[in-house]
């Protein structure tokens, strides 16, 4: 059972001897055989380039020259994410056959630093949901009660990592989907700070809100991780050149000033077990020596509404790459503009049609001033917000979902509700901010995430809050 370790526990084993990673790995791969049938978390599995890397890993440690913390561990990345040569499909019909023509950055830090990459993950198409229902290939399954979603659009990567199919996984965030699948599975899950970790390589969904980031089975491990796929990259000029992250893991909360927002904690659609699971861990908090504050956050209200116009209008522009010429399945006989629409008609799901028609509505002259400049102005007043809350507190909690995992099916007719579950999420996308989520303590019967919010750049402090709380909950 070496797939139920965490990596900090792998990491002791393998240096002790007890462990090799080609033993690591070939739990992981057993694991995803005996599961994977009924959860249907990967696309990909790369079992025998794997088992090649974890050997050639345990050749480099018996020679003393591991090359970094995650040398010999078992990652998993999402089917959004570029590994050479092999397929990468998003989760859509129209990237079905494609394969990569390089290594995503975050690939070649992994592969540089020893990781074992075990397969690619289930996804909404083009990252474009929270239930993972949206995937051309497929829904992808809640370990917990599989009739139930794992959210999305990283719910692939999630349930890899809760079932034990691998030590940890690589999502992208766009406005929730590293965070919220992390809460309905019950396992960690970090946006990095907009600007932390390159997205070369990375198949874009709303450029200027994308992050990639770990999920993990504990604050600790998704650390580490983070500290491996981090750095700045000629490739991404948003990329920051200045800074980088190094944990400082603090021994206490005591003293550490926690921001609720009144606004966040006001809203009516968060469910019992929510509420009472997230408002217990903050009572935890609170007899650890953190002060809670109640904090005024002007038009976070408003984040989901500018979210959703600001997303769709770069999915718009994003996707018109995939045009059967460039990129993208052709259909094959027709002329020159039906090749275009019946390609794209075809190949790209519903929900994706619908936000590339309201983005390009949303742009289109005669309405950009309307919503497009203006859901850009009130993006400015939401990161003022933050900026000025951060003076006084030094992070802030909310909820990470309105809701548990829902049922499959329950809300994929209605995309309003769908949006919804984003309420908590998007807002750290729309002003880019570092944020996490966490299992809280819960008696109910799906696990309820905690989400914590840090200022630009300040993931060490989210992270050690994040294992305190941690460690106190699983005692
Ligand atoms: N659920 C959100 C959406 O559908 C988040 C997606 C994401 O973060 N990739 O837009």
């Amino acid at each position: 059972m070496y797939n139920t370790l965490t990596i900090t526990q792998a990491i002791k084993e393998l240096e002790s001897g007890n462990l090799t990673s080609r033993k690591l790995t070939e739990a992981c791969l057993t694991q995803i055989q005996s599961l994977d049938g009924a959860l249907h978390a990967f696309l990909e599995v790369y079992a025998d380039e794997a088992l090649e890397q974890a050997d050639r890993s345990d050749i480099r440690r018996a020679e003393g020259n591991v090359l970094g913390p995650l040398d010999g561990i078992p990652i998993a990345l999402k089917d959004n994410i570029m590994v050479q040569n092999k397929r990468c499909t998003a989760g859509s019909k129209m990237l079905a056959t494609y394969n990569a023509a390089y290594d995503a950055t975050v690939t070649k830090k992994l592969t540089d630093a020893g990781a074992v990459i075990i397969g690619k993950t289930n996804l909404d198409e083009f990252a474009m949901g929270g239930s993972t229902e949206q995937s051309a290939f497929g829904p992808t399954k809640n370990p917990h009660d599989p009739d139930r979603v794992p959210g999305g659009s990283s719910g692939g990567s999630a349930v890899a990592v809760t079932a034990n199919m691998c030590l940890a996984a690589l999502g992208s965030d766009t406005g929730g989907s590293i965070r919220q699948p992390a809460s309905f599975c019950g396992i960690t899950g970090l946006k990095p700070t907009y600007g932390r970790v390159s997205r070369s390589g990375l198949i874009a969904m709303a450029s200027s809100f994308d992050q990639i980031g770990p999920l993990a089975k504990s604050a600790e491990d998704a650390a580490l991780v983070l500290s491996v796929i981090q750095g700045q990259d000629n490739a991404d000029q948003t990329t920051s050149d200045v800074e980088v992250f190094t944990p400082d893991w603090k021994d206490t909360v005591k003293g550490l000033k926690i921001g609720l927002p009144r606004q966040a904690w006001a809203v009516k659609g968060i469910e019992p077990d929510v509420r009472e699971a997230t408002e217990k861990s903050l009572k935890l908090l609170e007899s650890l020596g953190a002060e809670l504050v109640d904090i005024d956050l002007p038009y976070v209200d408003e984040a989901l509404a500018v979210y959703y116009v600001l997303m769709p209008c770069e999915v718009s522009a994003n996707l018109s790459r995939f045009d059967a010429m460039r990129f993208g399945a052709r259909k094959q006989g027709l002329p020159l503009f039906e090749t275009y629409s019946e390609s794209r008609a075809e190949n790209l799901g519903s929900e994706v049609q619908r936000r590339i028609l309201i983005g390009t509505f949303a742009l289109s002259s005669g309405y950009i001033d309307a919503y497009y400049v203006h859901a850009k102005k009130v993006q400015t007043l939401i990161r003022d917000g933050y900026k000025k809350a951060f003076e006084s507190v030094d992070l802030i909690v909310t909820p990470t979902a309105p809701t548990t995992a829902f049922k499959l099916g329950e809300k994929l007719s209605d995309p309003l509700s769908m949006y919804l579950e984003d309420i908590f999420t998007v807002s750290a996308n729309v002003a880019g901010l570092p944020a996490l989520s966490i299992p809280c303590e819960s008696d109910g019967q799906m696990p309820v995430g905690l989400h914590f919010l840090a200022p630009w750049f300040e993931e060490a402090k989210l992270l050690s809050t994040a294992k305190i709380l941690q460690e106190k909950i699983t005692e």
